[in-house]
């Protein structure tokens, strides 16, 4: 058969390794003029390292990519160093990553909010019947069970940062995969996310998989004959087509789709993201904290800030140090159309305030990366509104972050939703 991927993200690149292992002829469609999608890095002449534009490390669960990366043979670029990610109380950061460190976190007192906290912790980590969850608001559910101090001083901030306007109605089993998917060890490839997805292309081109990059899909039609138009400035003929885009640009695609479908994926809902990094001649955080929650009560003009080479050694990127400050904004936010000086003289107060030495010489160079599709909302009984992977219209298939619910969007999700869309890509063929 005759396959178009749209996008060369991780998602579409896991689709096309299984499509291509079972004799199908696949092209890869992407607008960009590189691979790796929302994963992608970018590299200074300098450095030996890849930095990714939006900060990503993965967790020692995520077994659908540490699986591929074993299937590729290259598990031995896979390093899972042990960051400090930092929670602030009175004006004072403090470690908060594992068990241990939440049990000597001062925020939470000593007395009965902490021990709930535990038995909440807990019970999350055991239960596996998310659906009774997501039922319920995480608002509600946390401030009930963990209580209204330890959700208001752990888990509002959190959820505020992420989904913003609709921090009171993402519900409890979003909260429960991310608490049942953390790991403390983070991991990353040699070389950088980039440096993986090259790679991984690499392969893919050996086995004969046509990347073409530069190439935007404007739309997908359903011919009579049962197969599919694909324009990208010109015109081609699949037997399939999988879509790895945001729901929104499906629905833009291909109009031809049922009533019912469409209107399922025009009403989900999502954030962008606003990241920027800076590489610094100087370390920020000299305790070596990788990852500061921000609470924006606290007046921080973004929702984390992430020192990557306190992850990653600064060696790798010749001795700079690489910051990101971001944030999951609205589209439409201002920061959006805000230009790279203006957001970077709303952040340099914050970096002064993290570390009172820190000077605006300091900074060697600064970038932007927006997305307008970062992070699904999950409503309440989200699980009846996840767009199914077979569209109505045959041979025409769509996998994105949107449908990986109960989970959290990444990449070892989109690894597993690609796989996922290709295995029943070839069951229907075999019929
Ligand atoms: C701020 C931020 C932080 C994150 N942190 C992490 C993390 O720490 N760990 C982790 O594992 N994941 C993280 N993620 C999530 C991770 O990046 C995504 O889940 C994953 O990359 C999604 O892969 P995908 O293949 O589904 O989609 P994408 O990577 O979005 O791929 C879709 C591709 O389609 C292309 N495309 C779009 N329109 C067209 C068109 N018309 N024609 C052709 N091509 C088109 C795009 O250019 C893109 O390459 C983060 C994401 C963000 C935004």
């Amino acid at each position: 058969m005759k396959i178009a991927i749209i996008g060369a993200g991780f998602g579409g690149m896991a689709a096309a390794f299984d499509l291509q292992r079972h004799g199908h002829e696949v092209t890869i469609l992407e607008s960009a003029d590189y691979v790796g999608g929302l994963a992608s890095g970018f590299k200074e002449p300098h450095w030996a390292w890849s930095v990714e534009k939006f900060y990503h490390h993965w967790f020692q669960s995520d077994k659908y990519m540490l699986g591929l990366i074993r299937e590729l043979g290259w598990q031995d670029k896979v390093y899972f160093p042990r960051p400090y990610t930092v929670l602030l109380h009175d004006g004072k950061w403090y470690p908060f990553d594992s068990i241990p460190k939440a049990l000597l976190f001062p925020g939470l007192g000593f007395g009965l909010d902490k021990i709930r906290f535990g038995f909440v912790g807990l019970f999350l980590r055991l239960t596996n019947n998310w659906k009774a969850l997501e039922g319920y608001t995480a608002d509600e559910w946390m401030t009930r069970w963990a209580g209204r101090h330890v959700y208001e001083k752990m888990w509002k901030p959190l959820l505020i940062g992420k989904f913003g306007p609709y921090y009171q109605n993402v519900n409890m089993a979003w909260m429960w995969a991310r608490l049942k998917a953390r790991s403390t060890r983070l991991g990353t490839f040699e070389g950088g996310f980039q440096a993986f997805a090259d790679m991984f292309a690499g392969r893919l081109r050996e086995m004969e998989v046509d990347f073409r990059l530069r190439t935007a899909v404007n739309s997908i039609q359903p011919e009579a004959s049962g197969r599919l138009i694909v324009d990208a400035g010109r015109k081609e003929a699949y037997d399939r087509v999988l879509v790895t885009t945001s729901p929104a640009l499906l629905a833009r695609l291909c109009p031809d789709l049922p009533e019912d479908y469409l209107g399922g994926l025009l009403q989900l809902k999502s954030m962008g993201a606003v990241v920027m990094v800076l590489s610094l001649h100087r370390q920020l955080s000299e305790q070596g904290y990788y990852w500061f929650n921000l609470p924006k009560d606290e007046g921080y003009p973004f929702l984390a800030l992430v020192e990557h080479t306190n992850f990653i050694s600064p060696d790798k990127f010749g001795g700079d140090h690489i910051v990101y400050a971001g944030d999951y904004l609205e589209p439409g936010h201002k920061y959006f159309s805000l230009s790279d000086q203006q957001l970077l003289e709303r952040f340099i107060p914050s970096f002064k305030r993290l570390n009172p030495q820190f000077e605006p010489e300091w900074i060697r160079k600064t970038w932007v990366f927006r997305t307008n599709y970062a992070q699904p909302v999950p409503l309440l009984n989200h699980s009846r509104n996840i767009p199914a992977i077979q569209t109505p219209i045959e041979g025409l298939y769509f996998a994105s972050m949107s449908q990986v619910y109960p989970w959290d969007r990444g990449t070892n999700f989109a690894v597993e939703i690609g796989r996922r869309a290709a295995r029943l890509i070839l069951n229907t063929s075999s019929k």
